[in-house]
């Protein structure tokens, strides 16, 4: 790919082994052609902009399963793949988990619509409120639940 040069779109499919269709998603997306005439040109430094960019945000996303650690400036499996589960209100939950590679607190915002298929991929700790302030030794609280 050449910065100084504009290609048709065709021209970028082939370039990158993608389809067309790929590439007119993109200009769909905010990858910008030189001008609305037709065929439509892309400036080789655009093309390589967008698909920077792009990279960027994927990095960013995190895939179920997964929390953004701050640290580590990816998203990370939890340790233990296990989270621990607050509910905010009757649609949202919070997520915390430590990050399996530097152990920094990870936090997620999810939909409580979202948990059960969470729940497949990681264990999930749900936090009553009384157990968050009260007891301070959870065996006590887990040995009085079995009775
Ligand atoms: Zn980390």
């Amino acid at each position: 790919m050449k910065q100084g040069t504009t290609y048709e779109v065709a021209e970028v499919a082939k370039l990158l082994g993608i389809h067309r269709n790929t590439v007119r998603r993109w200009l769909k997306e905010g990858l910008g052609a030189i001008d609305d005439r037709r065929p439509l040109l892309i400036h080789g430094s655009a093309l390589k902009a967008f698909l920077a960019k792009r990279r960027e945000s994927r990095r960013h996303t995190c895939r179920p399963g997964e929390f953004y650690c701050f640290r580590c400036r990816v998203p990370r499996a939890p340790w233990g793949a296990t989270a621990d589960v607050s509910f905010r209100n009757e649609k949202v939950a919070r997520l915390a988990a430590l990050c399996a590679s530097c152990g920094t607190p990870m936090h997620r915002t999810v939909r409580r619509a979202d948990l059960p298929a969470l729940g497949a991929l990681i264990d999930l700790h749900t936090l009553a409120p009384e157990r968050m302030n009260g007891c301070s030794d959870p065996n006590a609280n887990r040995a009085f639940e079995e009775v």
